[in-house]
């Protein structure tokens, strides 16, 4: 079989592959991605050969209706959740062949996740927050702090980083939440309606400094939202339709 991602031929509508847009690297790939799960004596099929490619760099937008298999795809491009078949690539590296102990390595050193809700531990400060899964991967503190505070300062939160969460507004827990799930310099950031929580306002500028931070680093985003406007301002948007990636 030719290579999925090197043919621009077909027109996007028709095509099921879904190609970067340049020649920066690649951060994820899917390829030929299936995922079943079993209901009773049936089988709910949610990704019947799903591709999808996102460049370092890029900010991409998911939005598909609910049911869709959203969260089962970010899932498996997160590690979290096995395939049935199909491969996984993260910045170039195969997941498929991995161990359990490979694959949670390559998440933790190049994947970032941002949920709706923030996930922030209460009882730690926002400073603390960005500090920790530093640390867990192996980071001196002295280190980890200097980033976190370097992160705190280009969300602009600074003056919040002796904060907990509960002394935070909604939006100051999500900037916080996005530096937390950058810490560790990932490649891919995978966002869970990361403003759906969020009145708009806050939504467009929690968006902004999510968009400011992926032109800044080089970081590839795959954003799932129902904001459609928000959508509308990332660099490609995809859809999930019978179980494969298409452009919108
Ligand atoms: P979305 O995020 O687009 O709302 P999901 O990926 O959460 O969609 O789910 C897609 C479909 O798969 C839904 O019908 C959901 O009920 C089903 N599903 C998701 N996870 C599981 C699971 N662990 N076991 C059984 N069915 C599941």
């Amino acid at each position: 079989m030719s290579d999925p991602f090197t043919q621009t031929a077909e027109p996007a509508d028709t095509d099921p592959t879904v190609v970067a847009a340049d020649t920066r690297p690649s951060a994820l790939r899917l390829t030929g991605v299936v995922k079943s799960y079993r209901e009773g004596d049936s089988r709910l099929d949610v990704l019947k050969g799903a591709n999808l490619e996102i460049n370092e760099g890029e900010l991409v937008a998911l939005v598909a209706p609910s049911g869709a298999g959203k969260s089962t795809l970010l899932h498996i491009a997160g590690l979290l959740e096995a395939p049935d078949s199909g491969e996984i690539l993260i910045a170039g590296k195969s997941a498929g062949s991995l161990t359990d102990a490979g694959r949670t390595e390559l998440r933790r050193n190049h994947i970032g996740f941002v949920y709706q809700f923030h996930h922030l531990l209460p009882e730690f400060t926002a400073l603390e927050n960005i500090v920790i899964p530093q640390l867990i991967n192996g980071l001196d503190r002295p280190q980890a702090v200097e980033r976190a505070e370097q992160l705190l300062d280009y969300m602009r939160l600074a003056d919040r980083k002796d904060h907990r969460p509960a002394e935070l507004s909604g939006g100051e827990r999500q900037r916080i939440a996005i530096a937390r799930a950058v810490a560790n310099a990932p490649h891919l950031l995978l966002a869970d309606e990361p403003t759906g929580n969020l009145d708009p306002k806050t939504s467009g500028f929690v968006f902004d400094a999510l968009a400011a931070l992926v032109n800044a680093s080089g970081l590839a985003a795959l954003v799932v939202t129902h904001n459609m406007e928000l959508a509308a301002r990332m660099d490609r948007r995809v859809t999930l339709e019978g179980g494969q990636v298409r452009l919108l």
